[in-house]
């Protein structure tokens, strides 16, 4: 066996990198990680964590308005202070890289600092921070270097910013154009609506949320607009010029033409593969950049393996996270007297931060009628009831797709105040395949939204 200086060696420090690194580790692997930028990747530096604290923020907007109608006088208008909420975000998030730098020293895994890239079978080169390249050698090379926002090349594309850069805003934007109708581009402009801004979102499409369930789309656009979130759908740009003072005008294909501090492009993200030396080695990739790994994440490469989002099926945390998992137990066996984890893709619940937000898990309404053809669908919306005396028009809707012949619950979907903590419990019983009929046996939590989801008796189309 020819000697190698690591067993493992990761590229890319972020969700999937960090926890395949340890993992490998504590079963007694030698291993090494390269991460050219903050530990921690996307979800803790520029996705998921900062997003939510900024959610949080925005949440409180909406909280001060519904205390008037529980009695709370609120002697002077609440003003955000924007460098305050950026400080204590950023200081938060750098506990949280010492705590993934911890994890990976405290596991024995040597932190290579700088840009890594394939320098020839089993071999790594890293472009040091001291200014010099160093080889290493690895039994298997883990591609683990996620994605990037992606934004088409309109005239004065460079003048907008991506999600990487709206936690740090040096001024916040009064006015902001958010381009693209996907989860990032939702959630910012409900984000920045509660947190002040006056938003315009743009989106090419008929529907923002691509891919979600229809019924749940519709809705959510329509709870986003009466919160005063401005859509325009079927409209995209032509143009973005600056105008004197910093103003960004956007002009659409229409001819229309917006104002803005800011203009976000949250049109997709794509894999992170520049210079990472993928021809050397002839690692395969799809027509999106994305690395083709097989059920073991393994490239077309030998000794090459690829996971999270730069191979491109569902760029979630967890999902990097569990594929990992599975990978160290292909690689190194299962940890003692447990069975090796495999990836199953099915089931995997998700939010969507908007105001309100998006829970769901299993089948769309669409989905579920192509796979099954005979389905129930139940749903109900209903103002909850804390807006009974907040005033607020905001309403909430619950739906379970129910497969006819096996009465198995195959979608459930919820837009309302905290839908992603009510979805995940719900994703367990999908998951342990949990039908209709159990469903109705399950008493609710009153008085609570999520009891809806065991009292929806009346099918409401089959
Ligand atoms: P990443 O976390 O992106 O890590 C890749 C790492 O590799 C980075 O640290 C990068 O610096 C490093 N790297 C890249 N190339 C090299 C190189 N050549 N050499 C050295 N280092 C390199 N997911 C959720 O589950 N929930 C959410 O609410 C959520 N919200 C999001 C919000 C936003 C705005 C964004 C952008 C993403 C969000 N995501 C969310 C997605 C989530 O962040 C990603 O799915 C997850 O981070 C993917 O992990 P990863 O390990 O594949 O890659």
């Amino acid at each position: 066996m020819p000697h190698h200086d690591f067993d493992l060696l990761v590229i890319g420090g972020g969700s999937g990198g960090v926890r395949a690194a340890r993992m490998a580790a504590q079963r007694g692997a030698r291993v090494a990680l390269a991460e050219h930028g903050r530990m921690g990747g996307t979800c803790v530096n520029v996705g998921c964590i900062p997003k939510k604290l900024y959610s949080y923020a925005a949440g409180f907007a909406e909280d001060f308005a519904d205390a008037a109608g529980f009695g709370w006088r609120i002697a002077q208008p609440p003003v955000l202070d924007w460098a305050a909420l950026k400080a204590n975000r950023a200081q938060e998030i750098a506990r949280l890289n010492g705590i993934y730098e911890g994890l990976m020293t405290g596991a024995q895994v040597r932190v290579l600092r700088g840009h890594a890239r394939l320098a020839g079978g089993h071999t790594v080169e890293v472009a040091g921070e001291d200014g010099a390249t160093h080889r290493h050698t690895a039994r298997a090379i883990l591609i683990a270097t996620g994605g990037r926002p992606f934004v088409p090349p309109v005239p004065g594309h460079e003048l907008a910013v991506t999600s990487d850069d709206m936690f740090d805003l040096p001024v916040f934007p009064r006015r902001l154009v958010v381009v693209g109708g996907g989860y990032i581009g939702c959630e910012m402009a409900s984000i920045f609506h509660g947190l002040g801004a006056e938003v315009t979102l743009i989106y090419r499409g008929e529907q923002v949320l691509r891919g979600f369930d229809d019924e749940v789309r519709a809705f959510t656009a329509e709870e986003m607009r009466k919160a005063g979130v401005q859509l325009r759908l079927r409209s995209d740009v032509a143009r973005i010029d600056a105008l004197p003072g910093g103003t960004r005008r956007v002009t659409l294909q229409d001819g229309a033409t917006l104002d803005a501090d800011v203009v976000l492009y949250a049109t997709g993200r794509q894999p992170n593969v520049a210079g990472l030396g993928l021809d050397a080695l002839d690692v395969r990739q799809q027509a999106s950049g994305a690395i083709e790994v097989d059920e073991h994440f393994a490239t077309s490469a030998p000794g090459v393996y690829a996971l999270g989002d730069v191979v491109g099926r569902m760029e979630l945390t967890p999902v990097a996270l569990a594929e990992a998992m599975a990978l160290v137990d292909h690689l190194l066996g299962p940890a003692p007297g447990r069975p090796a984890r495999r990836m199953d893709y099915a089931h995997i619940p998700t939010a969507v931060f908007t105001h309100p937000p998006i829970g769901t898990v299993g089948l769309t309404e669409q989905a579920a009628r192509e796979k099954f053809g005979a389905i129930r669908v139940y749903r109900g919306d209903f103002k909850p009831l804390k807006h009974t005396l907040s005033g607020r028009a905001e309403r909430t809707l619950v739906k379970l797709i129910v497969d006819d012949a096996s009465d198995r619950v195959v979608g459930l979907h919820m837009v309302g105040a905290d839908a992603g903590e009510v979805v995940q419990g719900f994703a367990v019983a999908l998951k342990c395949g949990a039908t209709k009929a159990q469903f109705d046996a399950t008493l609710g939590i009153h008085p609570t939204s999520a009891e809806e989801f065991v009292t929806l008796r009346e099918v409401t189309r089959r």
